[in-house]
Parts: structure tokens; sequence; C-alpha cells
């Protein structure tokens, strides 16, 4: 199929007549168009890009030119990058300065750095570009533009901050939703609050707030839903939760919309590559960002895996040219999905499964995205907060914040749950804690594995 669908989305023009603005408004419009070519476009835009930045690569990356040195790039098609060794945390450790390209094609831009622990506690240190970061500003306004927000609404934001600021009580007020939202719209107030207020504080600001929109972590959201819940707390003003760095689950997805009434968006980026996948303005799964992104789904010995098939997520970065991140394993599992109803051709990510030292390992060497089911135990006894822990191949501790201990029966019957949802009979011992920290990166894991899988 190639026709071009109608086009829903009306691009709002800058309101300022400023270059950066004008360059940005014509790359959303190419998003704009790109977003319904047919899939042979797109791979085909892809290829192109790809041999792009894989020559580029090779003429300017030490590392890449003595990886790539039998590669006939002329004749790299997706058939044979398949094959192309797979970029680790490790590797980017390791070879950091002879992966960066010596020199970068004009009119990328100014360098930056990043520095990331990513979902693996690996730091990794990455250079962007102007165009990488004016690439990661369109995607977000076409994020916008899918989920039609009400820019003149309030918008409030409880996420990690890596320096102490905006921290409870008061968070921090702005005039707006900031970049690059506002270089389209005159948009409604915007308010910060530090996600390491506890969750009693955040619903107090949230009540003083009133939010259309919040944005928060996944494990943050269901904690302040539960709460919420417990304290019958309605927030009738609130439209849409949006939510990023954590796995979203179906549970997570129902109770935004029974509790807080919320339609829940959630948006999957990283630090290293910008946007990789957004949500689906029609559907809960999302939508590959093909222009800047080429995403495979691989199993373990590196063959693609089939759709709904959960494999290790690889990405290539196809416009990152200072530090070319290429078939990069950035530590999430995933599953594709089948061609989308809402018509766009940009491939579908049907689910993404966190991180990998999350996996839970059976003692026959399987692993397993682990599921157990906290609304079951919820049935069984109140639970405050609760970690899981592979302590080893056999043994599961429960960790738990409780009011009162639990029965010999509650116990019991919460470790048959954990057992039955995790599908072995695991030996589990149930502990009991204080509180549950963060993890030095500031997110909360529901799962944590203590078994090495590098
Ligand atoms: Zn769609």
């Amino acid at each position: 199929m190639s026709g071009k669908e109608p086009n829903t989305e009306q691009i709002p023009t800058p309101i300022q007549s400023r270059q950066q603005d004008a360059v940005l408004y014509s790359l959303l419009q190419q998003l704009n168009e790109s977003q319904w070519w047919s899939s042979k476009q797109l791979v085909r835009g892809q290829l192109h890009q790809l041999r792009r930045v894989v020559a580029y690569s090779i003429l300017y990356s030490p590392f890449y030119r003595e990886r790539f040195r039998n590669l006939d790039v002329n004749r790299l098609e997706l058939e044979n990058f398949r094959m192309l060794p797979i970029l680790t945390r490790r590797d980017l450790q390791e070879y950091n300065d002879t992966i960066d390209c010596s020199q970068l094609p004009e009119n990328h831009g100014k360098t930056s750095e990043i520095m990331t622990s990513g979902s693996t506690a690996t730091p990794v240190k990455v250079r962007g570009t102007g165009l990488t970061s004016m690439l990661w500003n369109a995607i977000n306004m076409r994020e916008q533009l899918w989920h039609q927000r009400d820019h003149s609404r309030i918008m409030a934001a409880i996420r990690w901050h890596s320096d102490p600021i905006g921290l409870a009580p008061a968070g921090i007020e702005f005039e707006d939703w900031g970049m690059p939202i506002n270089q389209f719209y005159k948009t409604g107030l915007g308010f910060y609050l530090n996600s390491s207020a506890d969750i009693a504080d955040q619903l107090r600001w949230l009540q003083k707030i009133k939010p259309a929109y919040l944005m928060s972590h996944p494990s943050n959201l269901m904690a302040l839903l539960r709460e919420a819940q417990r304290q019958a707390i309605k927030f009738p003003e609130l439209r849409e939760v949006r939510t990023v760095g954590e796995t979203v689950t179906d549970e997570l997805r129902q109770l935004a919309q029974v509790e807080f009434n919320a339609h829940l968006v959630d948006f999957y980026s990283t630090q290293e590559v910008g946007y990789i996948a957004i949500q689906c303005p029609l559907n809960e799964h999302y939508h590959i960002q093909s222009e800047s992104v080429l995403v495979e789904v691989v199993r373990e010995d590196g063959s693609a895996c089939e759709s709904n098939e959960v494999g290790k997520i690889l990405v290539t970065s196809l416009r990152n040219y200072a530090t070319p991140l290429i078939r990069y394993d950035i530590g999430d599992y995933g599953e594709m999905g089948e061609a989308c109803s809402c018509g766009r051709s940009l491939p579908v990510l049907r689910r993404i499964h966190g991180r990998v030292r999350n996996m839970l390992q059976l003692p026959d060497g399987n692993k397993r995205w682990p599921n157990f089911g906290f609304a079951k135990f919820m049935e069984i006894a109140p639970l405050r907060q609760f970690q899981v822990v592979q302590r080893r191949l056999d043994l599961i501790e429960l960790k738990l914040v409780v009011d009162e201990k639990l029965s010999a029966e509650q116990e019991a019957g919460i470790k048959q749950v954990l057992i039955t949802r995790l599908g072995h009979p695991f030996a589990v011992e149930i502990t009991y804690h204080e509180v549950i920290a963060r993890t030095a990166g500031g997110k909360y894991e529901d799962f944590v594995s203590m078994i090495s899988v590098n």
C-alpha cells in the first residue's frame, strides 16, 4: 500500500520567527508526512540513512573502521546489517574514545556530552549533536500532536532529577510547559516536584496544583494511585497521565483509568538515543520512531524474533554521527507487534519489558520477565511497599513494608501467589523492612535480580 493517508494533525505555526523555530517546524512537517509512508518507503529511507551513518563511522571512528573492515557499505541491506556485531554497554565504556567520530558534518551543530547509568546501572558516555537534539524536540512535538493535549491547561511532572531541586513541599512553578512546546503554544502553567518526595507529600502537592496532565515514573505513579485509593482522594481535573522510564503494566493502565479517571500515555526514550517509540494515539502499543532509530528485537543467539516474541532490543541511531550507536544493546527487552489499525506504518513495538538485570532466571537457564500479581497480594494482605529479589537461582526474597506483620496464613497465601505467577516452585523468604530504598539512579525497582547476567 502506498497512497498517503489523510493528515489528521494540524501543525501549529511557531510563535516566534527565529531560525531554530523554522527548522523545527520544517522537521515536524517532514515527520508528519513520513508517518504515512508505506512500510517499503520507510525501510528505503532507513536503509539510506543507515548506509550514510555506517560509511561515516568507517571514515571517522577508529573503532568502527576496525569493526567493519570487511563491510561493503554500498551493498549493505537489512539482511547483512543484522549479521553485524552487537555494540554492548561494555564496548561503549571500554572503547569510548575510539568509538566517537573525529569530526562531524558541519550542519550537525554543536556536540554535547551525555553521561547515563541507564537501565542496567552501567554508566556510559555518549555525545549528541545539534541535529539529535532537534530531532528530540521534533518527536516530542509529534507526541504532543498525536495525543492532542489541551495546552492551555496545567501540567505537572513528578520525576527524578540528578540534583536536589524541586523538593517537597513546594516543588517549582514554571510559567509554561517548557521547550519545545512553548515555541508553538501559549501554554498553561507547568509544575515540577522531585520524585524523592514521599507519596503523601506528592498527593498533597497534586491536590494543591490540580493538574490536567501528570507525568511520572510508573512505579511512582502506582504508589500514588494506591495511596489515593486508600485515602479516597480524587483528581477530577486530571485527563491524562504520562509515564516514562520504567515498564508500564496493564494493571497500571487500568488503575489510572479507574482511580484517576485518566488515560495513560507512555513513551520509550533513553538519554543515549532519544525517543525510541511513542504510544499510538489510538492503541496502547508504541510506534517506533523510524526516522530517527532502527530497532531490532533479537533472541539470545542474535537471530530476529517473530512478532509477539520477547527479545533483546537493539537500537541503531540513524542521525548521531558524533557517537555512532550501531546495533546498540540498550539493556531492555521487548516484543514487536503487528501492523497498526491507525494506518501509520511506523513499526509497532507491542510491549517494552524493562531491563536485563530484572529478568527472572530459572534453574534450567531460561530467563523470564517476572510477573507477580501485586493486585493478588493486596487481596490477601494490605502491603505498603514490596520488592521481589532473586537471591539465587532457586531462592526468592519477598521484601515487604507493612503496617502490621502478616499472619502465617497470609504469608503462605502470598508465597503461593508469587510461585504461581513466577511459574516455578522457588523457595520464598519473606522479610520485613521500614522502607525499600530506590536505586542509586533514583528509580524504584519492584524486581531485582542479584544473579549477574553479564
Ligand atoms: Zn497506531
